[in-house]
């Protein structure tokens, strides 16, 4: 794949593992050394440096997480300008006046993007929710891809946890988590979704989204479970959340009550 690619203004950009960097000088005495920084300058220090399209060296940890979807859409733009300019370049000007509008075009990318990417329906019970394959993996980058269903215990209470396999490990080298629920956004028949951010290189980062089917005490204490069972030894510090949840994470993390350091706070 192609990871150079290029801006709306033409600025050189170059995607690695779902992080896009921006092009910044090449080595002096040696021009095929380039040198890249991430495209968060200012809040992230993450810096490149690339040989012929090759990565050599990644300096620094990215102070946010990747964004495959913000890649993808970058490479797709360019390859969109790249096809424009190919496609317009020999079409005489008088056929140029009848190409079709803006909108038109709009409206021909649009068509095809619902076809690509058609939605299953929403289930209406539990029973009749079958995961496609496509929803369990995470794509870094085209061909790199890692597991993005953490559990699924598939029982009547149907609880199902997403995040990145790879980053449950900053949960567990993180000493403080944020923890809560939201019902806003949560698709049916499910009854709310269940978020919980770990502190991380300067940031807080999102780590896991347990899709839950109540608030009941029994199923934070099932979510908990599933995640420990996905990454066992999770000793935090300190989590922030819910008064109502002290005690079951006390359980859960065996805080001894002596040493309790969690701290509560409102809604996030
Ligand atoms: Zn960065």
């Amino acid at each position: 794949m192609d990871r150079q690619i290029q801006s709306k203004r033409g600025v050189e950009k170059f995607t690695y593992n779902g992080f896009i960097y921006v092009f910044d000088k090449c080595s002096k005495g040696d021009d095929s050394l380039k040198f890249w920084r991430c495209e968060r300058r200012g809040r992230c220090n993450a810096r490149l440096h690339t040989r012929d399209g090759n990565v050599l060296k990644e300096t620094a940890n990215h102070a946010h997480d990747s964004s495959v979807g913000g890649v993808e859409v970058a490479i797709a733009l360019t390859n969109l300008r790249k096809l424009i300019n190919n496609s317009i370049v020999n079409v005489p000007p008088a056929a140029q006046a009848c190409l079709p509008s803006t909108s038109a075009l709009r409206k021909i990318v649009r068509r095809k993007r619902r076809q690509i990417h058609a939605v299953p329906a929403n289930p209406i019970n539990m029973n009749e929710l079958i995961l496609a394959e496509r929803y369990k993996i995470y794509q870094t980058q085209v061909g790199v891809d890692e597991s993005f269903l953490l559990a699924d215990n598939e029982e009547d209470q149907r609880i199902i946890i997403f995040g990145r396999r790879s980053w449950l490990q900053h949960l567990q080298v993180s000493n403080t988590w944020y923890a809560d629920g939201t019902f806003s956004v949560t698709p049916r028949p499910f009854y709310q979704v269940y978020v919980v951010l770990a502190e991380r290189f300067g940031g807080v980062h999102p780590i896991f989204y347990a899709l839950l089917p109540n608030k009941q005490r029994n199923t934070y204490h099932r979510m908990f479970q599933m995640i420990k069972e996905a990454q066992p030894n999770l000793m935090p510090r300190t989590i922030n959340c819910d008064f109502e949840f002290l005690q079951l994470l006390r359980i859960i993390f065996r805080k001894p009550q002596s040493t309790d350091v969690f701290f509560i706070c409102p809604k996030i």
